[in-house]
């Protein structure tokens, strides 16, 4: 616990090293999604994501449906790199 960073890095400058998710298992990123709609957090594995998708996806601004039953709305993902102190959603203004 303790005061914020004030010159912390901005998520858009991590996303240029950290664009896909070989990257994040790569540098120990530890990632959940929220829904939007309901609030239920899902625990979102990495390694699961890259054997199913390749390690080439990106989850970057990336929105999905809520795997809650009955929800219809999207979650959103959120990342925390191991030198962050909380997770931040990922998503960048840029493309
Ligand atoms: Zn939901």
């Amino acid at each position: 616990m303790g005061t914020r960073n004030p010159d912390r890095v901005p998520i858009s400058y991590r996303r240029r090293k950290c664009e896909t998710v070989g990257d994040m298992i790569h540098q120990g990123w530890d990632v959940h999604s929220r829904c939007m709609a309901c609030g239920t957090l899902f625990r979102v594995n990495l390694r699961i994501i890259a054997k199913l998708k390749g390690a080439g996806f990106s989850i970057w601004n990336r929105k999905d449906r809520c795997r809650r039953l009955g929800c219809i709305g999207h979650v959103e993902f959120h990342g925390r790199a191991p030198d962050m102190s909380w997770h931040e959603v990922l998503s960048t203004p840029e493309h």
